[in-house]
């Protein structure tokens, strides 16, 4: 049966950071949509433009699109046997629109809960290579080299929306939109949460406990 792992959590909780390396742990594909928009705007697509404004201002993507664009992703054979979703579903209407191009798969909703200091102070040291995507911060996980990925030599930069004053009004959407999923996800007792606090070790051997119960479930 098909395994799918969503990430829930405000951002900056460390989402992208965990989902992706739970990805290479159980090799399924890491689909991220903020990962997929801003490369759609950084290649001037049709999806890009229509993206931009609303990523700029820490505002959400339009259902329709990012629903279209998921609809798509889970088309590929790399999702068959299971997939991690981080930054997906954003909106009650997503998550009634994933459970439909689900179907009878096997659903955990892993909510990584990180105070919102911590999430002012994390993203505004996050730092981003513009080659291949890797995430680091300046205070706990700077790279060896100043603005210069320790991976593949990219250079770093800090994204548009980890601005102080944009990731306060993407925290104000998140508590808005997306926080009713937890009890969305609650009622259906497939919500899992994990302290989000302290090392990315630290929270992924948290994550991984629970992922662990569920393949003993
Ligand atoms: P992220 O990298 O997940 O923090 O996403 C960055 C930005 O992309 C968000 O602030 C939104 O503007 C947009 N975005 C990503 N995922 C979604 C989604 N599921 N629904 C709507 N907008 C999204």
């Amino acid at each position: 049966m098909r395994k799918v792992f969503i990430f829930l959590g405000p951002p900056g909780a460390g989402k992208g950071t965990q989902a992706s390396s739970l990805s290479r742990h159980l090799g399924f594909p890491y689909i991220s949509t903020g990962d997929i928009l801003r490369e759609a705007v950084k290649n001037s697509t049709p999806l890009g433009k229509k993206a931009e404004e609303f990523m700029k201002r820490g505002d959400l993507v339009p259902d329709e699109i990012v629903i279209g664009i998921i609809e798509e992703r889970l088309k590929s054979k790399d999702c068959l046997q299971g997939c991690i979703f981080d930054g997906f579903p954003r909106t009650t209407a997503q998550a009634i629109a994933l459970e439909k191009m689900l179907g009878d798969a096997l659903v955990k909703v892993l909510f990584i809960d990180v105070p919102d200091e911590e999430v002012v102070r994390r993203n505004s040291k996050r730092r981003v290579c513009s080659s291949c995507g890797r995430i680091y911060h300046l205070e706990t996980s700077p790279p060896l080299k100043d603005g210069i990925c320790d991976s593949c030599g990219g250079q770093l930069y800090l994204r548009d929306d980890d601005r102080e004053e944009v990731i306060r009004e993407r925290l104000r959407v998140y508590r808005e939109k997306t926080a009713p999923l937890l009890h969305f996800y609650k009622e259906k007792g497939i919500l899992t949460a994990v302290n989000g606090e302290g090392s990315i070790d630290e929270v992924r051997s948290r994550l991984l406990a629970e992922i662990e119960k569920l393949d003993k479930a």
